[in-house]
């Protein structure tokens, strides 16, 4: 018996016969004697196709209305699986992200969880109700509603689960674990009984979207043991905790792609004190994320620059560039959406060299090209070709020694 937060993905309440599905799962996981608080997202395709009927109305939608709209996707399910549990005679009580106290700051379409006041929840969920929250969804100090970013709703269910201490975290999806890469891509990904917070927060933020990064943040941060499991079977699936001493030890651990990133390239800017300054100033006062950025040295006085953004925000980075690349006196700007970044990761390769040279040495065997490369201590980063990030990813994931015995 425990206090257990449950959060069912897209895909698993993708229509009412999987509603019904998750209201099942949850009775049953209730009339063990356990506690349950159930977080969900909206039906799988839901968030895409209000954004894109926002963008039809309007070009350019005002974002503190896009997240009223967008928030209304968790709350149908919400509704829907908490009336759906009545019906069962359980007593359900649904909640939107305001009324679950799931303060944020006011980066709308982004916004970052600052607490959670979880006082409601736990009274309800100490007179035995069984609570249903919308995932994705808080409000700022000024009563507006905001949303989490793409995937956001994983950050709810841990965020909560820390503020009510609760057991377990569990991530019901439509994989039943984490695999040492997307097992939807590559046939020969392994399944990992348990990966540590360090290994998930590089894998997440290399674009394994099974968990979304702020979500490993929080666990990490409040150590809530976290669950990642299948909602459509009964099997085990990945515990993501602190690293322990029976964890496998490999170089690499795992392979991840990343195709929401696009190239934007300076040509010929002036090689001179301040100007790096200028190119990124307006590109982080816009609140875009800049992640791999290259300096060529070149003979003269000349130098191009090269970095990576989102692909949701290339058009306005393009144009503020374009603007920039004026008043610096650079010759071009170009830019490139059909990119993927490519990585291995694992906090094994610390102390191991020779892995960046594999990581080339595979890539030039499968005649892939590569961009741009970053490393860091436990990851190395290659930018290709969008269309050969599936090839890339298996090549590396057999090159690394990951692949499942058959
Ligand atoms: P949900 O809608 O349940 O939140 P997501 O689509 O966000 O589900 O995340 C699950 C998906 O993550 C899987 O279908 C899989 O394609 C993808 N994925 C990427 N990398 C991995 C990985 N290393 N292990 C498992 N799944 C992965
Ligand atoms: N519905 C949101 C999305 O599609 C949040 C989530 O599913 O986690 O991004
Ligand atoms: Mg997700």
């Amino acid at each position: 018996m425990g206090l257990i937060v449950q959060k069912y993905g897209g895909t698993s309440v993708g229509n009412l016969e999987r509603i019904q599905n998750v209201a099942k799962r949850v009775a049953k996981t209730y009339d063990r004697g356990n506690d349950v608080v159930v977080i969900l997202s909206a039906m799988a395709g839901v968030t895409d196709s209000l954004i894109e009927m926002a963008h039809e109305l309007c070009e350019n939608p005002l974002k503190r209305e896009l997240d009223v709209l967008l928030a209304t996707g968790e709350q149908t399910t919400a509704a829907l699986l908490s009336m759906k549990l009545h019906s069962m005679s359980y007593p359900a009580r649904s909640m939107l992200g305001f009324q679950a106290g799931v303060r944020t700051d006011c980066t709308f379409g982004n916004a970052r969880i600052l607490d959670v006041g979880a006082t409601r929840i736990r009274e309800l969920v100490q007179n035995r109700h069984v609570v249903v929250v919308a995932g994705f969804q808080g409000c700022d100090n000024e009563g507006n509603i905001t949303t989490l970013g793409r995937g956001g709703s994983d950050t709810s269910a841990v965020a909560i689960a820390a503020a009510i201490k609760a057991d377990v975290c569990e991530i019901y999806t439509d994989v039943d674990g984490i695999y040492t890469t997307d097992p939807n891509i590559c046939k020969n990904a392994r399944k990992m009984a348990k990966i540590s917070y360090d290994e998930m927060l590089e894998m997440s933020s290399l674009g394994a979207k099974v968990l979304e990064i702020r979500s490993v943040e929080f666990a990490k941060k409040f150590n809530v043991p976290v669950h990642v499991r299948s909602s459509f079977n009964e099997e085990e699936g990945t515990m993501v905790v602190n690293e322990d001493a029976d964890m496998e030890r490999l170089v690499v651990s795992g392979v991840t792609y990343n195709k929401n990133e696009a190239r934007i390239t300076l040509r010929k800017v002036p090689d001179q004190p301040g100007i790096a300054a200028k190119v990124f100033e307006p590109i982080a006062q816009a609140g875009i994320n800049v992640d791999m950025i290259v300096q060529n040295v070149r003979p003269g006085k000349q130098t191009d620059l090269t970095f990576t953004v989102p692909s949701a925000n290339f058009d306005e980075a393009l144009a503020i560039e374009k603007k920039v690349a004026e008043d610096i006196g650079a010759t071009d700007v170009l830019g490139d959406k059909n990119i993927a970044k490519v990585s291995v990761t694992g906090v094994g390769m610390k102390n191991h060299s020779g892995v960046a040279t594999r990581m080339f040495t595979t890539l030039a065997q499968e005649n892939i090209n590569i961009d741009l490369i970053s490393t860091s201590e436990i990851r190395i980063s290659c930018v290709v070709k969008e269309k050969y990030a599936e090839l890339a990813v298996r090549a590396l994931h057999t090159a690394f020694g990951l692949d499942q015995s058959e």
